[in-house]
């Protein structure tokens, strides 16, 4: 894990919880189309970033306050926390 975490990263243990499958869980209902996946640290839902039309991911951080999410894109390693918009590494 990274030097630099907060609270919610510290509650995370190291235990990341990785992609089930590389698709955003919500444009796949509508057909609609992703740039880069996100998984969701409290539960593991794989959504598309802000670059994405949909933004499904900062819904999903909206809607559940679910507070840390990783990168699901193969080769990214880090975390990001939206309650106190901090990007970590880790490796
Ligand atoms: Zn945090
Ligand atoms: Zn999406
Ligand atoms: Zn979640």
């Amino acid at each position: 894990m990274a030097d630099e975490i907060c609270s919610h990263m510290e509650a995370l243990g190291g235990q990341l919880k990785h992609p089930k499958e590389l698709v955003c869980e919500e444009c796949i209902k509508t057909g609609g189309d992703w740039v880069h996946l996100r998984t969701c640290q409290t539960c593991g839902a794989t959504l598309c970033c802000d670059n994405s039309r949909a933004k499904h991911m900062t819904k999903h951080f909206h809607q559940t306050g679910h507070p840390v999410i990783i990168s699901a894109e193969p080769g990214e390693q880090w975390l990001w926390c939206y309650k106190d918009n901090l990007f970590a590494e880790y490796s």
